[in-house]
C-alpha cells in the first residue's frame, strides 16, 4: 500500500457544481456546466525530473513516497488512485483587453481535492496531460521547457513569500511534442512534460465571467456560492452582503499579490482575466520574466512588444482593470454599482498604501512619512533608470551602506558599483544625482533610529539575494533537454532560501551575463 492510496479526497467541485453531460475531449462550447469529466492521456515513458518535498508534505507524503515508480505513474497521468475524479474546468476570459469567449482548461486536468491531516484542502492539477473539450485547436500538451519554468517559478515565488499556486512534481512523458519555437514558423520536436500544480482552488476571474457572458445568472450564483462556502467560509452564508464582502476581499488579496510582484521584480506577462486566481494567487506561469535591470516598461512577452499592456509598471493598473471585469460579471448578483465601485476604489487605495510601505521596507525604513518619503521613493525610481541597474543587486548593496560612518562620494558609489551593468556609462550628472539621493537616504535612515545592523537585517529579509533570473531558468532547461536534471534541482534548492547568502552559489546572484541580454521570456 502506497501513501498515495491513503489520501482523503474531498472533490467538492465535482460534487457541488453541474457537470457537462457530453463525454470525450472533442472541442465544444460547454454550456450550463462548470466542468467536464476528462481522462489524462497515457504516456509511454514517464520519468521524474524533480519534485518539491514541501508540497509533498502538504499531502502528508515523504520524500521516499515521491521517488517511487508509482508516484511517477500517477503524476504523469497514467494511473488514478481511488478517489481521484479527473475533470477540466470551463472558464472564459478577457485576453489583451478583449472578451475571448470560452477558454477553459485546455491542457490542465484536475485530479481532485485532498483533505490533509491538518484539515487543509489542496487541489491537484496536471498541466500538459492531454486533450480536453477546451483544447480548441491545440494539443493539450506541455513541453519540458515551459514545464521547468512553471515548476521552478511556482516554488521560487512561494519561498519568496509571494502568494502562488505550487508545484508538486515535474515529469517528462517520453513523448515528443511539436512546437513552433519563438514563432519562427519553424516547427521543432521538444520533450513532453507534465507538472502537477497544487492550490486550494484553481478558480479564476474568467470562471465567473463565462456564466455572466452567457447570461446564466443561476449558474453564476451557484459558482459564487460554492466559492464563498469553500474558500471564503469566514464570510458566512452567501447573500447580497456576503457577495459584496467577498468581492472586497478579492480586491484586497489581488492588491497584496501585485505588491509582492513589484517587490521582487516579477513580470507575469499574460495578465488575462483567465489567468487571475480568485484567491489572489499567482497562477499560470507562461511567458513570465524577472527584471534584471530595473525597467518599468519591460515585458517578457514577445507577443506584447508593441502595446506592452502587461509590462512591469502596468501590472497594478491591469489588476484593477481585471477586477473591473469581475465586478461586471458578478453585478447581476448584487444589482448595485456603489459597493462594487467602493471595492475597486479600495483596491487602488490599498495598493498605493501597501506599495509605499513595501518600498520603504525595501529601503529598511520602519514607517512611511508622507512628508519626506514620497519624494525619496520617486527619486529612487528615477535613479534606477539612469543606466541599466540590476534591481535585485541594488537593494542588497544598499543594505551594506553605512549610515553611521561618514563615507566619501567615491566610497558610496563604490558600494553600488556591482549593481550597474555599464558603470562606465554613468555621466558626472548621473553620479551627482545618485549621490544626492544616497545622501538624502542616509539622512532619512538616521532619523529613523534603526542602527545599520538591524536595518541590513530587515532589508535582507525583504530584498531577495536570489531570484529566478531568466537566463538561469534557461540554463537549467538546456541541461534538462540534454538529460541532465542537476541544475533544475540545484536551482530549486538555492531558491528555497532566496534571502540567505549562499557563497557557493554566488554566481547565481550576479548580474545577468552579457550573452544573456535576452529581451524575451518564452511561453507555450
Ligand atoms: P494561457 O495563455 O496559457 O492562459 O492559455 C489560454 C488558453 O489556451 C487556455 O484556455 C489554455 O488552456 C489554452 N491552451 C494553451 N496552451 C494549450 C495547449 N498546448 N493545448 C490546449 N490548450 C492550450
Ligand atoms: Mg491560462
Ligand atoms: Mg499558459
Amino acid at each position: 500500500q502506497h501513501k498515495l492510496d491513503e489520501l482523503q479526497f474531498d472533490n467538492r467541485f465535482v460534487q457541488d457544481l453541474p457537470a457537462d453531460t457530453s463525454t470525450g475531449p472533442h472541442p465544444r462550447q460547454v454550456e450550463h456546466a462548470c466542468y467536464s469529466a476528462v481522462k489524462p492521456a497515457t504516456v509511454s515513458r514517464p520519468q521524474l525530473i524533480a519534485y518539491a518535498k514541501e508540497v509533498a508534505a502538504l499531502f502528508d507524503l515523504s520524500e521516499a513516497d515521491c521517488t517511487t515508480e508509482y508516484f511517477t505513474q500517477i503524476f504523469a497521468g497514467n494511473q488514478l488512485v481511488v478517489g481521484m475524479q479527473p475533470y477540466a474546468m470551463c472558464y472564459g476570459g478577457h485576453q489583451f483587453g478583449h472578451w475571448a469567449g470560452q477558454l477553459g482548461d485546455g491542457r490542465a486536468i484536475n485530479l481532485g481535492e485532498v483533505r490533509n491531516k491538518k484539515g487543509e484542502r489542496w487541489a491537484m492539477q496536471l498541466k500538459g496531460a492531454g486533450l480536453t473539450p477546451y483544447s480548441r485547436t491545440a494539443d493539450g500538451l506541455a513541453v519540458l521547457r515551459s514545464s521547468v519554468r512553471e515548476f521552478l517559478c511556482s516554488e521560487a515565488m512561494y519561498h519568496l513569500g509571494v502568494p502562488t499556486t505550487r508545484a508538486l512534481s515535474l515529469i517528462t512523458t517520453g513523448e515528443q511534442v511539436v512546437r513552433d519555437m519563438f514563432y519562427s514558423g519553424n516547427p521543432q520536436l521538444e520533450k513532453g512534460a507534465v507538472v502537477c500544480r497544487v492550490a486550494p482552488s484553481f478558480i479564476r476571474f474568467g470562471s465567473f465571467e463565462i456564466h455572466a457572458a452567457r447570461q446564466n445568472v443561476a449558474l453564476l450564483r451557484e459558482l459564487v456560492d460554492y466559492t464563498i462556502r469553500t474558500d471564503f467560509p469566514h464570510l458566512g452564508e452567501p447573500g447580497i452582503d456576503t457577495y459584496q464582502a467577498w468581492f472586497k476581499e478579492v480586491c484586497l488579496k489581488t492588491a497584496e499579490m501585485i505588491v509582492h510582484w513589484q517587490r521582487v521584480g516579477f513580470v507575469h506577462g499574460v495578465m488575462n482575466t483567465d489567468n487571475m486566481s480568485i484567491l489572489g494567487l499567482t497562477i499560470d506561469y507562461g511567458p513570465y520574466g524577472w527584471l534584471d535591470n530595473y525597467d518599468p516598461d519591460w515585458t517578457p512577452n514577445t507577443t506584447d512588444r508593441e502595446q506592452r499592456r502587461y509590462r512591469f509598471g502596468n501590472q497594478p493598473q491591469i489588476a484593477a482593470w481585471n477586477l473591473n471585469q469581475l465586478a461586471n460579471a458578478i453585478y447581476p448578483l448584487i444589482e448595485q454599482v456603489k459597493p462594487l465601485q467602493d471595492a475597486l476604489t479600495l483596491y487602488s487605495k490599498t495598493f498605493i498604501q501597501s506599495y509605499q510601505n513595501m518600498l520603504n521596507e525595501k529601503l529598511g525604513l520602519q514607517v512611511f512619512e508622507p512628508e519626506t518619503d514620497k519624494e525619496l521613493q520617486d527619486d529612487l525610481l528615477k535613479i534606477l533608470v539612469l543606466t541599466e541597474t540590476d534591481m535585485t543587486i541594488f537593494y542588497r548593496k544598499l543594505a551594506n551602506i553605512s549610515t553611521e560612518i561618514a563615507l566619501s562620494d567615491a566610497q558610496l558609489l563604490a558600494e553600488l558599483q556591482d549593481a550597474y551593468y555599464q558603470p562606465e556609462q554613468l555621466t558626472e550628472a548621473n553620479k551627482t544625482q545618485i549621490l544626492k539621493w544616497l545622501r538624502q537616504y542616509i539622512g532619512r535612515v538616521q532619523q529613523d533610529k534603526t542602527d545599520d545592523v538591524r536595518r541590513k537585517e530587515a532589508m535582507n529579509a525583504t530584498n531577495p539575494k536570489y531570484v529566478l533570473r531568466n537566463y538561469l531558468a534557461q540554463l537549467a532547461i538546456d541541461k534538462a533537454e540534454q538529460g541532465d536534471n542537476s541544475m533544475v534541482n540545484e536551482l530549486l534548492d538555492v531558491l528555497r532560501h532566496p534571502y540567505d547568502e549562499q557563497p557557493e552559489y554566488q554566481a547565481w546572484a550576479e548580474k545577468r551575463p552579457d550573452w544573456a541580454r535576452t529581451k524575451a521570456g518564452c511561453s507555450m
